[in-house]
């Protein structure tokens, strides 16, 4: 299959516009959401952009408008519509393992690409504009995000090998797309994927018994992978025991020889949402494979990925949310139930305001957490803040978005259970990113690991977050943290991993919100932590919760969530 040309993906077809669609089809009728500068119309990106570079806010203007167009929202439709094909032989029944995509996915990619999602940081950047990238390119379209986000985050394990890292962070530098199925030293981009899931155990990877056998200067690779995403990319980090136990390599699509590599997909995965993307099972027979650092250290070389993927979960579900946000509050902008607008019925906008409220938290988490990245390397607290809180806003930001996506459905009422517009498919699309990349208790236990590694650091950075904090807020907070740390400390620390994990989300969640808006904070902190918490949107409980203030708060907050709906691209 070697030198099969690159599909062509140039110019697709826009929808035929419809000639002034007939009166009776558009009385009390949503207008087609409409094109959206998704960097613009949102204050909280703005905010945490203020401090980047001039060019970072000129490049996410652009592609806030770009990745915020009703085209690209049609070429994530199409993408999902027409999904991946797998093709496991040629007519002469000789294998090819090649997998076919709709035109839609290239442009995406190639849109991806452009934009930074799998170099930036690689070639100058930082983790928050990149963050913000991603946060809005996932709105856009979620499936072809995958192969960028591991792309990225590839090169921080082979960075463990730089003679063999060398050549292909070149290929990861370049914007390019290059969808030509071809050795990857023939191509002027290349991208990475990886493979740790087999049947027999997922998360328990010491499990793996996918075998390594030293073969001179390389390694031949037997076995298989459960999940192995993007089949397309031209090479994968891959776990496999040598004799030293569990290692890391680097399997290309093609041996040095030009022959296709002995990477056998067996089937593509029937999935409930990431449609557009393909996930491979896959078969290893004597695949050419390059070790990633030191044998039987697989796990700690891989590992450096897992960090970045999990940030990439966070900045894509709070996305999602902001999605669901931005189309529910447009629907209510213009749908009359009862002969009044929705967004004037009070039910209506207290349910907005409060998923407005988890979109901030959201947003201000995922934003809050890639400053800490940047910062880790010279500020060893941050460092910590970096390695307790991602598995904790993963656990968090991921299972709160299939929430808030379903309640976005369902403000816009019977129509937003249709395919025609794009709830449905965000709303499959959120649980994937609680799942992959460490499931809820796995993240949950892994905080756990990272606090008895650092139990000094980790007291101070829990008991700083309140600390931090303004007004009463504080109070709440600082007895929060330490009922937390207790937990923490408690033999039945893992039972209550899960409790641990959402506290410190959301005491993240509302110190980071405190920067810019202590009444945001403050409100948040009234209905997700002081209590009684709600199980759903809008069903907060009277008293202090329904004063003035925070009557004042919610129209604050619908606002911004307005500014999604009214700022054009
Ligand atoms: C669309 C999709 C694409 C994927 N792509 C890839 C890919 O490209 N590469 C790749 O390597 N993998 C991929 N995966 C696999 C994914 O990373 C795993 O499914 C995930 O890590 C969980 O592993 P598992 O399925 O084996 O579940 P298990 O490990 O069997 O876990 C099952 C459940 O048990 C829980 N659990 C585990 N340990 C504990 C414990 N000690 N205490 C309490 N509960 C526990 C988990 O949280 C989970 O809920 C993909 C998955 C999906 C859905």
């Amino acid at each position: 299959m070697a030198g099969k040309p690159p599909p062509d993906v140039s110019a697709l077809m826009p929808l035929p516009a419809l000639a002034g669609a007939a009166p009776e089809y558009a009385v009390n009728q949503t207008p087609s959401f409409p094109d959206l500068n998704l960097f613009v119309s949102n204050p909280a990106l703005g905010a945490a952009a203020a401090g980047l570079p001039v060019q970072d806010r000129v490049d996410l203007d652009m592609l806030g408008a770009q990745w915020g167009s009703a085209e690209f929202f049609e070429l994530g439709r199409l993408a999902n519509e027409h999904v991946p094909r797998l093709q496991t032989h040629d007519a002469r029944g000789a294998r090819i393992d090649f997998v076919e995509f709709h035109p839609a996915w290239h442009r995406l990619m190639q849109a991806g690409m452009a934009g930074g999602l799998h170099n930036l940081k690689w070639t100058g950047g930082s983790h928050l504009a990149r963050c913000i990238r991603l946060y809005m390119a996932y709105q856009a379209e979620a499936g072809h995000v995958c192969p960028l986000t591991m792309t990225h985050a590839a090169l921080a394990a082979l960075q463990a090998c730089p003679d063999i890292a060398g050549p292909w962070r070149e290929r990861i530098c370049s914007s390019a797309y290059d969808p030509s199925f071809r050795p990857w030293w023939e191509k002027s981009a290349v991208t990475l994927g990886m493979g740790m899931t087999e049947r027999q155990g997922g998360t328990d990877v010491r499990a793996n018994m996918s075998e390594a056998v030293a073969a001179g200067d390389h390694y031949l690779i037997s076995g298989h992978k459960w999940f192995m995403s993007a089949p397309m990319c031209d090479g994968f980090l891959v776990l496999a025991q040598a004799r030293a136990g569990l290692t890391c390599f680097l399997l290309p699509r093609f041996c040095p020889d030009g022959s296709l590599n002995g990477l056998h997909f067996q089937r593509l995965k029937n999935k409930l949402g990431n449609r557009s993307n393909a996930s491979g099972e896959v078969e290893f027979h004597d695949a050419y494979g390059e070790r990633i650092g030191e044998e039987g250290r697989g796990i700690r070389t891989i590992i450096n990925m897992v960090q970045l993927t999990r940030m990439d979960c966070i900045a894509a579900s709070a996305g999602l949310m902001r999605l669901g946000l931005a189309s529910a509050v447009h629907h209510a902008r213009h749908r009359s139930v009862f002969q009044r607008l929705l967004i004037d019925q009070p039910l209506m906008r207290a349910t907005l305001a409060d998923m407005a409220l988890e979109v901030e938290a959201a947003t201000a988490l995922a934003l809050r957490l890639a400053q800490s990245f940047d910062r880790s390397p010279q500020d060893p607290l941050e460092a910590v803040y970096a390695r307790l809180m991602t598995p904790a806003i993963k656990y968090h930001v991921c299972k709160s978005a299939p929430a808030l996506l379903y309640e976005a459905m369902e403000c816009h009422g019977g129509s937003g259970y249709v395919e025609d517009l794009p709830l449905a498919r965000a709303y499959r699309e959120a649980p994937v990113n609680a799942i992959w990349e460490g499931s809820g208790n796995v993240v949950a236990l892994d905080i756990l690991r990272a606090a008895q590694s650092q139990p000094d650091e980790t007291a101070s950075l829990i008991a700083g977050l309140a600390d931090r904090c303004s007004g009463d807020v504080r109070g709440t907070l600082q007895a929060t943290a330490q009922e937390t740390l207790a937990l923490l400390r408690g033999g039945e620390a893992q039972t209550h991993a899960r409790l641990i994990a959402e506290r410190l989300a959301k005491m993240a969640a509302i110190a980071a919100l405190d920067q810019l808006h202590s009444d945001l904070a403050a409100l948040y902190c009234d209905r997700r932590i002081r209590g009684p918490v709600a199980s759903t949107f809008g069903a907060h409980a009277g008293g202090r919760q329904a004063g003035p203030a925070s009557q004042s708060t919610e129209s604050k907050l619908l606002e911004r969530a307005h500014a999604c709906a009214l700022v054009p691209a």
